[in-house]
This record gives C-alpha cells, sequence and structure tokens, in this order.
C-alpha cells in the first residue's frame, strides 16, 4: 500500500492555500469514485490529496431567470434531481441519471465529473500494455487493437480514447462555462475549452493547472432548454458508459420549423465535441425524420472508425436522429 498525505481545508481560501503550498503530483479530492479508483489501480499515486467533498459554499444550486449555478461539490444526484433543472433543462438532468449508479451519484460531485478520466481498458488495464496516456512515449494498444469502445472523432496517432463522461455532453450543449479558483485568483473557462483533443500528448486532457479548483458551473438560462434530451445508448440501459450518446437543445416555431438549435455528442469522441455543422443544418427546415437523420449524418461526416468500431457511426446517427425528435417533442411551440 502506497501511503500518502490527506488534507481537510475548512474553507475555499484554505483549499487555494493548500493547493499553493502543495507538493508536485498532490490531487483534489471531490468523492473520491474516480480519484480512489485510479490510485487503487496505480494510475495515479498523489503524495497528497485535499479532500473539497464538504467544503462549505461550494455545493449549492441556484436557478435564477438568467443562469443556473451549480456548486462544484453539488452532488450528482442532488443536480439531476432539482426540480427546475428537470423541468427546464431535461438534458441536463438526464445526462446525470443516466450516469453511474445511485449510490455513486450520491457521491460524486458534479465538479468530479468533469474530470474523470477515461475508461479504455488498455489504460486502465496496467502497465504491460503500451499506452501514452499513462506511460507517454510507449505506444497506443488500442490502435489496431481492440477498439469497440474507442473515440471515432477527436483520435491522434497517439490516442483514440474516449472522454467517458455524460454531464459534460450536456453543458457542452448550453455552453456552459466553468468558474476555476487558483493562486492568481478567479477565471472562467468556457466549458468547450476545458477539455482537449489528445494531439501528440495525451496525457494532457484538461487545460486547468494543478492548483486551480473548479468552484462553480455556470449555465446560460435558454428557452432551449425545454426542448432538450440527453439520450444515451449503451450495451445495457443502467449502469454503463456510453456507445454513443447526444445532448439536443432546440426551439420549433408555430409551424414546425426548427429555430435555435444545439447539439453535442459524448462517447464518440476524445472530448466533449460540439456538432457545429450539424446544429447549423437545422435551424429553419421543417421537423422531419428525413431532416433530423440528415443532422446525425453532417454530425459523423468527420468519424475515423477502427477495426471493431465501425458500427457505432450508423449508431452514433440514430442517436442525433433520436434526439433531435424526442427534443422537438419537447419544445413548446
Ligand atoms: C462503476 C462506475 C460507473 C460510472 N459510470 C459513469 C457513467 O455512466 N457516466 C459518467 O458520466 N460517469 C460515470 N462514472 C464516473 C463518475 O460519475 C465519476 O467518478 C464521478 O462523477 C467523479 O466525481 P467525484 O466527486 O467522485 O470526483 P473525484 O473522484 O473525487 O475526482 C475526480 C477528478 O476530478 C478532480 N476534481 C474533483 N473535484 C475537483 C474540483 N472541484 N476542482 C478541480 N478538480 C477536481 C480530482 O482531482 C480528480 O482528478 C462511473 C464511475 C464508476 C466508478
Ligand atoms: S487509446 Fe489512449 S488511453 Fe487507450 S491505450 Fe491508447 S494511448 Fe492509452
Amino acid at each position: 500500500m502506497r501511503s500518502f498525505a490527506y488534507v481537510v481545508p475548512e474553507t475555499v481560501d484554505a483549499a487555494v492555500d493548500a493547493l499553493r503550498s502543495a507538493v508536485p503530483g498532490t490531487k483534489i479530492l471531490a468523492g473520491g469514485t474516480t480519484l480512489y479508483d485510479l490510485m487503487k489501480l496505480g494510475i495515479e499515486a498523489p503524495p497528497a490529496v485535499i479532500d473539497v467533498h464538504r467544503l462549505p459554499g461550494l455545493d449549492g444550486i441556484e436557478a435564477g431567470a438568467d443562469e443556473l449555478v451549480f456548486g462544484a461539490g453539488a452532488r450528482m444526484a442532488d443536480v439531476a434531481d432539482h426540480p427546475v433543472v428537470r423541468a427546464d433543462y431535461p438534458a441536463l438532468s438526464e445526462s446525470l441519471w443516466r450516469a453511474a449508479s445511485q449510490q455513486l451519484r450520491n457521491m460524486a460531485t458534479v465538479g468530479g465529473n468533469l474530470l474523470q478520466r477515461t475508461r479504455c481498458a488498455y489504460f486502465r488495464g496496467g502497465p504491460e500494455f503500451p499506452c501514452n496516456k499513462r506511460n507517454p512515449g510507449s505506444g497506443c494498444a488500442a490502435i489496431g487493437g481492440h477498439d469497440r469502445a474507442h473515440a471515432l472523432l477527436g483520435g491522434s496517432d497517439a490516442c483514440i480514447a474516449t472522454y467517458p463522461g455524460d454531464w459534460a455532453i450536456a453543458l457542452l450543449a448550453f455552453d456552459a462555462v466553468v468558474d476555476v479558483v487558483g493562486p492568481d485568483g478567479e477565471r472562467t473557462v468556457p466549458l468547450a475549452e476545458l477539455h482537449v483533443e489528445p494531439g501528440d500528448d495525451p496525457a494532457r486532457e484538461h487545460t486547468l493547472a494543478a492548483d486551480e479548483l473548479i468552484v462553480r458551473i455556470r449555465v446560460p438560462a435558454t428557452a432551449a432548454g425545454r426542448g432538450s434530451t440527453y439520450h444515451k445508448i449503451r450495451d445495457r440501459e443502467s449502469y454503463a458508459f456510453a456507445l454513443a450518446s447526444t445532448a439536443v437543445a432546440l426551439t420549433l416555431d408555430e409551424q414546425g420549423v426548427v429555430g435555435e438549435c444545439r447539439i453535442a455528442l459524448g462517447g464518440v469522441a476524445t472530448r466533449p465535441w460540439r456538432a457545429t455543422a450539424a446544429e447549423e443544418y437545422l435551424p429553419g427546415r421543417a421537423m422531419t425524420p428525413e431532416n433530423a437523420r440528415r443532422a446525425g449524418e453532417i454530425a459523423f461526416e468527420g468519424a475515423r472508425p477502427g477495426n471493431y468500431n465501425g458500427f457505432r457511426v450508423e449508431l452514433g446517427i440514430r442517436t442525433v436522429a433520436d434526439a433531435v425528435r424526442i427534443a422537438g417533442e419537447r419544445a413548446t411551440r
């Protein structure tokens, strides 16, 4: 067993101070449902963890007229079940309900959820597998290997690992931002700029510094919230990661013509993926099965399948088409 220091600050300021003076490799600990997992697997070996799970003021949920504000320490279950989130932003609620299990959702936080790491079996499997993310420069066992769950979009010659989270996909569709606090004060990072593609450095997964603490996630209010859904296809209907998922939010006019349209993809890309061209296709068009299908096809135009994941292109197209239909049924005219 590896020993590590366990630090429990009592305020956000104290947490930032602790991070500023922390030894390199120190990690922030929230619910621990990812971090402890990775420590047990030997993938993460922090010399210290700074526990922010019960920091006062970090678990608020505010549903205002202009924006929704979620403290980074709010539990997934509490956000999923919030009455305003359920009624006015069903894609946000569903992205959390369809993630993990009830026990995990009771423990895990919406801040920690954003920074979960890939479920690539080679990455998690052990040091005997070449993996540029786990052991930079060692190669990638998934490329040319068993890639059924790997990314169709955003991969590189170094890594094709899928970003596994659900919540970030819905947040991306709603143009959410993340407020972070570090030694130089507070800054705001658009969700779209939080995660990065692997490129030639798959070990780098996001744009936060090690001493930056996510304090809140903010979602601007939009009329497209009610006409939204998070549609997730997986090997079993519960407690499984997405083979393909999508968050769709849209508005319709009285004739059933699409106005605003937002589409993000999950389970198919190396980072939360905004399907911009598909979003641009639907506005001004009628809500028909053909147009919904076409939006899905456009979303997957750049897909690069490998050995065993080609079936997920068609699966992804159908996922988008179904989600557009569901969102259209929910959108008020
Ligand atoms: C069996 C299983 C099934 C799962 N299925 C799904 C699924 O279907 N969909 C899905 O989306 N997720 C799934 N998950 C992942 C789960 O949702 C995440 O483990 C959880 O959301 C992480 O939150 P946490 O609070 O426990 O984070 P932790 O494990 O404490 O932290 C995770 C990471 O975030 C960092 N971190 C945490 N809080 C902050 C902060 N405030 N600021 C900066 N960095 C921070 C930590 O340093 C760490 O790197 C599953 C997990 C398990 C174990
Ligand atoms: S896909 Fe990425 S995480 Fe998986 S083995 Fe290759 S380099 Fe490692």
